[in-house]
């Protein structure tokens, strides 16, 4: 499947100079987002995989479906809070400033094999600090898994030691 044909590539947005790629055209299409979906699930098939969690909200879209296909849970992990109960936390470098995400302290069983959800990989960043909670639980990150990887922004370096699977480059 040509995913890039679905992805619209915004000009400027959020800022001047940034070519934000947009992942709402692909959903738009049942189809293509399906085998989007499928694709993943494929993937995740032959990792023994427990869980998936996923950072909000794009996370979500990638790994909510993934999880149901296979008939796994599904762990959202967030901005500092929004969880209602017990959390553990981490802090994470922004290209200005700092954010927190958190996840339950109960979701994750020592010894868990994960798979992680996103829709792009650019720096690392997010998908780090994601790392990062799931350890801190005693999961082990089985697989990662993104719509799309920004190769020019060397994710894949910051992220070495994890399997790394994603639908589309740029
Ligand atoms: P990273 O933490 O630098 O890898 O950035 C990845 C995070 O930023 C993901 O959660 C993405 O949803 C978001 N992001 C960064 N660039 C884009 C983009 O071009 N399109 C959609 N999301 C983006």
């Amino acid at each position: 499947m040509d995913y890039k044909k679905y992805i619209s590539v915004v000009e400027d947005f959020p800022l001047e100079g940034i070519r934000f790629k947009d992942i709402t055209t692909l959903m738009q299409d049942g189809e293509v987002y399906a085998k989007a979906v499928d694709d993943i699930a494929e993937y995740a098939k032959d990792r023994n995989i427990d869980v998936i969690v996923g950072p909000e909200a794009r996370g979500f879209i990638v790994g909510c479906p993934v999880a149901y296909k296979l008939g796994l849970g599904f762990v959202p992990v967030r901005k500092d809070g929004k969880l209602p109960r017990e959390v553990v936390k981490v802090s994470y470098g922004l290209e200005y400033g700092k954010d927190v995400l958190t996840i339950h302290k109960d979701a994750i069983k020592p010894g868990q094999r994960v798979l992680i959800t996103d829709d792009l990989l650019a720096t690392g960043g997010t998908i780090g600090a994601t790392i990062e909670l799931v350890e801190q639980l005693g999961g082990v990150v089985a697989g990662i898994a993104f719509m799309i990887e920004l190769t020019y922004l060397d994710g894949r370096e910051k992220l070495s030691g994890y399997d790394i699977f994603t639908l589309t480059q740029y």
